[in-house]
């Protein structure tokens, strides 16, 4: 029997054996906390250091400019709440439609507490407009919010576009970068309107349960949790150390990496719009994330076929998807202006630095084969 084929990547990752192997003493022998003063806990400092200079150096960052959190969704929570703060007579924000909910929910939250919220609507390919954010910026705007990549569509927002936009125009602008950090080369020193971009271990072949948020210096911060003084007084919670030290050779590995990605996921691509004609590639007009793939499968709905390819031991996902199989309309598909009857009908496959050719090959067989009973089965 073969192994399931893992094509859902941008869901969560493998953590690599050498992150593993990175990891293991601090859940070992080196179990020390950083704030101890002696030295089991200086060499955990140590290692908390090293790991922030290793994520610095994969965005383009100072090490005094990046803070551990607990998760990507965190760390956008906590630069959504420092934007806050700083400006606490302004009542309006700028979000894209397309946002991820742990961004989406916070402006939702924020919304009922009296903000005004302007949603920044896509084009067909899933793209941000710069000019539609120029449009929407006000002197009583607090922040303005666009993710790097989209999650499920893979697409790229013009992101130094966007942030020279809100610079001109001081305001605060904050980047969900969770799924394009290891994925695309990112330099946040030359794009000085990001003041904040929140990142997470798990896309990155490290461990669930951390994540980091770049605060570029000298823009307002305000702690999201309080308690200790760790992170130097930035995020209170002693550190899940070994997931943080993780989450360092994670990136040390993402800045080495030769990328291979992107001819596999084109072979897939290409062999599913030949094969079955009708198909379209969601977001394909637009410059994408390497690894990701979300086909429109006309006349077939995603809940039940994604079911099939689980049987068969294939892993990929839809927009929401239900235990049941059955399949929200994602709101990502809906803003870019397709009808529920198409969003429904897409599936998302997002490859990894561990997919390899023969998994390709194989999951275009059980693909094929699950499509044929599909619809045998709905001609029934
Ligand atoms: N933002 C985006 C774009 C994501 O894809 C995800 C995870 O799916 C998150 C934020 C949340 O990250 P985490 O799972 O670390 O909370």
């Amino acid at each position: 029997m073969n192994a399931p084929i893992y094509l859902d990547n941008n869901a969560t990752t493998r953590v690599l054996p050498e992150v593993f192997d990175a990891m293991r003493p601090f859940l070992n022998e080196e179990y020390g906390n950083p704030s101890s003063a002696y030295r089991l806990g200086s060499n955990a400092s140590r290692a908390l250091e090293k790991a922030r200079a290793q994520v610095a150096a994969l965005v383009g960052a100072e090490p005094e400019e990046i803070v551990f959190t607990g998760s990507g969704t965190e760390a956008n929570n906590t630069a959504l709440h420092s934007a806050l703060c700083a400006f606490p007579d302004r009542r309006h924000i700028v979000v894209s439609a397309v946002e991820h909910s742990a961004i989406l929910k916070h402006a939702e939250f924020l919304a009922r507490r009296g903000y005004e919220i302007t949603r920044i609507g896509v084009d067909r390919d899933g793209q941000v407009d710069p000019g539609s954010i120029a449009e929407a910026l006000r002197p009583d705007t607090l922040f303005a919010t666009v993710m790097w990549a989209n999650n499920e569509t893979g697409v790229l927002s013009p992101i130094a576009d966007i942030a020279a936009v809100c610079a001109e125009r001081g305001v605060l602008f904050h980047t969900d970068s969770v799924q394009a950090v290891g994925k695309e080369s990112i330099d946040f020193r030359a794009i000085p309107g990001v003041r904040y971009a929140a990142l997470s271990g798990h896309k990155l072949h490290a461990p669930k349960g951390v994540g980091a948020l770049f605060v570029r210096r000298g823009a307002p911060f305000t702690s999201y949790l309080y308690g200790g003084g760790q992170e130097d007084g930035r995020r209170a919670g002693t550190e899940n150390l070994a997931s943080i030290v993780a989450l360092g050779r994670a990136a040390e590995l993402a800045r080495t990496r030769a990328h291979e990605v992107h001819r596999l996921r084109d072979r897939l691509e290409g062999e599913i719009l030949q094969r079955l004609p009708g198909c379209a590639v969601n977001g394909g007009g637009a410059p994408r994330l390497a690894n990701t793939s979300n086909i429109f499968f006309p006349g077939l709905e995603a809940g039940p076929l994604l079911l099939l390819l689980d049987k068969a031991g294939l892993y990929a996902s839809a927009g929401s998807a239900c235990h049941t199989g059955s399949v929200h309309p994602s709101h990502v598909l809906r803003a870019m202006g397709f009808p529920a009857e198409r969003a429904k009908a897409s599936i998302r496959f997002s490859l990894g630095v561990l997919t390899t050719a023969e998994e390709i090959d194989r999951a275009l067989e059980i693909l094929f084969a699950s499509i044929e009973k599909l619809q045998g089965l709905m001609a029934a």
